[in-house]
């Protein structure tokens, strides 16, 4: 055996210091520490990043989407078609509603939702399809935007692991009627927990705004401030959905990094691939086309079974004996036991979701990550590839 590492790999680091500390103390001194300047700045920054009329902030991705349902009206009993290889937010905003998210299979390279598959799956209750920029690689939004072109449906993005993520030459942001992003703790971006809504449609964004704050009328947030007054108007029952400055700070410090935070986890796939494609125990992830870019929030590794003696509970279980963390994504929708027994689903009825989870290992890739980090990594996973080959 190798030498091993003698403290412990953790599978995400959020990758904060000196800059984000100052904002949460400006915003702290400032006495604004709910919704505020830092808020609106963060808005406008991300806006012009993305290329989206709008942005609203929001205190998760999940809000996010489940604000776009809302705005565009989703209804009791209608259908919403999404990808069973995703988070558990992806498909629970459709239920918010008591309509029913519809799970369909993937593509097996590239692990998003097989658009080839989705016809299929549009009924006449079908209102919206909400695809999943899988791992931060762009989903086949051509395809997607054709169908839903054709049947009126709206497109919701949840591009939780998508910022910056770039499909044939277009940052992703403004294809769908709404992009939700994500900065929980994990994410390419994190402001601790938070979301954002961008869309460039008026009317959607002004009832996303609205309904973000107890669907009291827009900029309810400035009446605490020498341009508001005590006068405000229920117009809706809303949700309490709205980012903190505190939050909104912490972002705003790490947008001023991105670009860098995106070349280092850019650095690390592009090593790990390197290491892993020539191993036949090993699938490495899927690339962009040279027009496009990976957000590489996820590298997502898959073992090919037949060149391994152990399977990947045992490889996960190794690794981490190895002081390696890791993770695996997703465990796909339908064989949870909320989906399957509400449904009915059998793992068989998406199987390729189903076969490629059982593969799946998620390896560390994240910007706090020191070259000999990934180096212990690349270690860790020959060695056991070699071990453990058939
Ligand atoms: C993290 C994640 C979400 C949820 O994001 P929150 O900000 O935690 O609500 C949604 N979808 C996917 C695919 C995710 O990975």
């Amino acid at each position: 055996m190798t030498a091993m590492r003698s403290s412990f790999l953790p599978f995400a680091v959020p990758d904060t210091d000196h800059a984000e500390l100052e904002q949460v103390a400006e915003a702290l001194r400032s006495g604004w520490v709910t919704t505020g300047p830092k808020t609106k700045r963060f808005e406008e920054r991300i806006a012009a990043l993305v290329g989206a009329r709008h942005a609203i902030a929001v205190n998760s991705c999940t809000a996010a989407m489940h604000l776009a349902l809302e705005a565009v009206g989703l209804q009791a009993g209608d259908e919403v078609i999404t990808t069973t290889m995703t988070f558990a937010a992806s498909a629970e905003v459709v239920r918010y509603f008591n309509a029913r998210p519809v799970l369909v299979d993937i593509e097996p390279d590239s692990m998003n939702i097989d658009a080839s598959r989705i016809e299929a799956a549009i009924t006449p209750r079908t209102r919206a399809i909400i695809p999943v920029h899988l791992a931060g690689l762009a989903a086949d939004m051509d395809a997607i935007m054709a169908l839903a072109a054709t049947h009126g449906l709206h497109v919701v993005e949840d591009a939780a692991h998508a910022l910056p993520t770039i499909y044939k030459g277009r940052i992703v942001g403004s294809i769908g009627d709404f992009t939700c992003f994500s900065f929980y703790a994990t994410k390419t971006l994190t402001t601790g927990e938070g979301g954002m809504i961008c869309t460039d449609d008026d009317r959607l964004a002004h009832r996303c705004r609205v309904m973000s704050l107890h669907g009291i009328g827009q900029d309810a947030w400035k009446r605490y401030s020498a341009e508001g007054s005590w006068y405000y108007e229920i117009v809706a029952p809303g949700f309490k959905y709205n980012m903190t400055d505190i939050a909104a700070g912490i972002g705003l410090a790490q947008l001023d990094k991105l670009d860098a935070m995106c070349r280092r986890r850019r650095a690390i796939a592009a090593r790990y691939s390197e290491a892993f494609g020539t191993i036949a125990a090993l699938q490495v992830p899927k690339d962009t086309d040279p027009d496009g870019a990976h957000a590489w929030h996820l590298y997502m590794l898959r073992l090919n079974r037949e060149h391994l003696t152990i399977d990947r509970a045992r490889f996960v279980e190794e690794l981490k004996r190895r002081n390696i963390g890791t993770s695996v994504h997703f465990i796909p929708l339908h064989v949870h036991p909320y989906y399957r027994d509400t449904y009915g689903y059998r793992p068989e009825d998406l199987s390729i979701a189903h076969r490629e989870y059982l593969r799946e290992i998620s390896l560390p890739i994240y910007s706090k990550m020191t070259d000999q980090d990934a180096t212990d990594v690349i270690d860790a996973v020959r060695e056991l590839a070699e071990t453990f080959r058939t």
